[in-house]
């Protein structure tokens, strides 16, 4: 009943979206190994979504590998913990991956410290209460891992008289050349479910679906072989398409609903996470480790060691692609994250942060731009957009920098998933174009709020 039901939904799908040639091969079979600790580390205040998180330290101060070192500042925020033992040397602005100086904290690494985190107690959380798990989560810096980096706790944190049914386990990984998810499934399978386990008993959610592309079979596998019948939890296989991972694709893949824009899934009694933060969820409980330790995708045409690696939060990029080999002389670009919502590393020495999924370097050939031509109507963006807007409107609107007719062709609905762009034979950059305008927007709205 449940093979037949999970063939069924694996038809459903979504509509839209694309199929770019996924290059998983080059590590989707490579265990995850740890990088050595460096000397130093710059941890930026404002790794997750919302407002930076407080230092707790002051410059001189020892630190051991795990401590606080940050705290959040309002709801959404968390905190930051240092991922080695040594002494803070620096309470000052650095440069993050996009180029842009922030505030963070810098740590020398003592080179004679064990790094061995303390052991901690394990959490009681079946005495937990829901409100207890949203208060405990901004103490363990977790975010998001998917990519949006928004504090663990937000998610978990209900409207009154909101009934969790399905609680997801996000195992899509739908971009390009990224298997760090994928290794976590096959990896840390068992502490995946303890993590499914806490989650769904919190929420008292009657089921939890691990969504998973077919393009990852070990993990499929290895994960319903530990399921155990009634514990309420099952895997479905999905198509691989992109963006599949989507919150709202993955919605519609695995259950047939509909997020109406403007409202949550947990409206619809459905609370969604991807995989490694699960996993990591559980790993605060069981051992009581924050969040220190970012699996990294190191891969593309560039690279010559394609790895997976667990790296300490802070550690830089440099470091990071001299031990997998380093860059091949032809590399052009270093892009942080996948290659389709990924961001170009604007200075190497730029730290590794929460929401570092993979670095992925690419040659000239591979980030030659078409030339761009006008757009000739065909339609394709039209086609491949997951959220059913009009990318080639929304790219002429955004060059005449119209985005108040932008706002009305809903705008703010395009998650930026780049599959309008991927389409167009004229090579327009239409999500660049839509980028720009968003941010000018909300650099509009700031203003405006003073
Ligand atoms: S318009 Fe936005 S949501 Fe639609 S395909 Fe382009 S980037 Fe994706
Ligand atoms: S895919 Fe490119 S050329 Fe075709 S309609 Fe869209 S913007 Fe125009």
């Amino acid at each position: 009943m449940n093979a037949l039901r999970a063939v069924s939904l694996f038809r459903r799908g979504f509509a839209h979206g694309v199929h770019p040639p996924d290059h998983k091969a080059l590590t989707a079979e490579v265990p995850t190994q740890r990088i050595p600790f460096a000397s130093r580390y710059v941890l930026p205040l404002n790794q997750h979504l919302g407002a930076p998180a407080r230092p707790l330290v002051e410059v001189g101060q020892r630190v051991r590998r795990g401590q606080r070192i940050a705290e959040p500042t309002a709801f959404v925020s968390t905190s930051l913990h240092t991922p080695v033992t040594g002494w803070v040397r620096a309470l000052d602005r650095r440069c993050g991956p996009d180029g842009a100086y922030q505030e963070a904290i810098e740590i020398e690494a003592d080179p004679y410290a064990t790094q061995r985190l303390e052991p901690a107690v394990p959490r009681d959380w079946r005495s937990l209460s829901l409100e207890e798990l949203v208060e405990e989560l901004p103490h363990s810096g977790i975010v998001g891992l998917g990519g949006a980096a928004l504090p663990a706790q937000v998610k978990y944190s209900l409207r009154a008289g909101v009934r969790i049914r399905y609680l997801i386990a996000n195992g899509a990984e739908c971009e390009p050349y990224l298997t760090n998810d994928h290794r976590v499934m096959v990896e840390r399978a068992e502490t995946l479910l303890r993590g499914i386990e806490i989650l769904q008993t919190l929420l008292g959610a009657e089921e939890t679906i691990i969504g998973i592309e077919l393009n990852k079979p070990e993990a499929i596998a290895g994960l319903r072989a530990l399921i155990q019948p009634g514990q309420g939890v099952r895997v479905v296989p999905l198509r691989v398409k992109y963006p599949q991972g989507d919150s709202k694709m993955m919605i519609r893949s695995l259950l047939g609903r509909e997020v109406p824009a403007g409202l949550h899934a947990a409206d619809l009694g459905i609370i969604m996470n991807n995989v490694s933060t699960i996993a990591a969820i559980a790993d605060w409980f069981e051992t009581g480790t924050p969040y220190i330790d970012r699996r990294v995708t190191v891969s593309g045409p560039g690279i010559a060691r394609p790895s997976n690696l667990l790296v300490p939060l802070g550690t830089q990029v440099r470091e990071v692609l001299r031990f997998c080999g380093g860059l091949s002389e032809d590399t052009r670009e270093v892009i942080m994250g996948g290659p389709m919502m990924g961001k170009p590393v604007a200075n190497l020495d730029a730290p590794i942060v929460k929401t570092s999924s993979g670095i992925l370097a690419f040659t000239a050939k591979d980030t030659a731009r078409p030339r761009e031509y006008p757009c000739i109507r065909c339609g394709r963006c039209v086609e491949a957009c997951p959220y059913f807007l009009n990318p080639s409107r929304l790219a002429r609107l955004a060059r005449a920098r119209l985005y108040d007719e932008m706002k009305r062709l809903n705008l703010m609905e395009c998650v930026e998933c780049g599959s309008c762009t991927y389409s167009c034979p004229s090579g327009i950059p239409i999500v660049q174009l839509i980028r720009t305008a968003k941010s000018n927007l909300r650099g509009r709205r700031r203003a405006v709020q003073g």
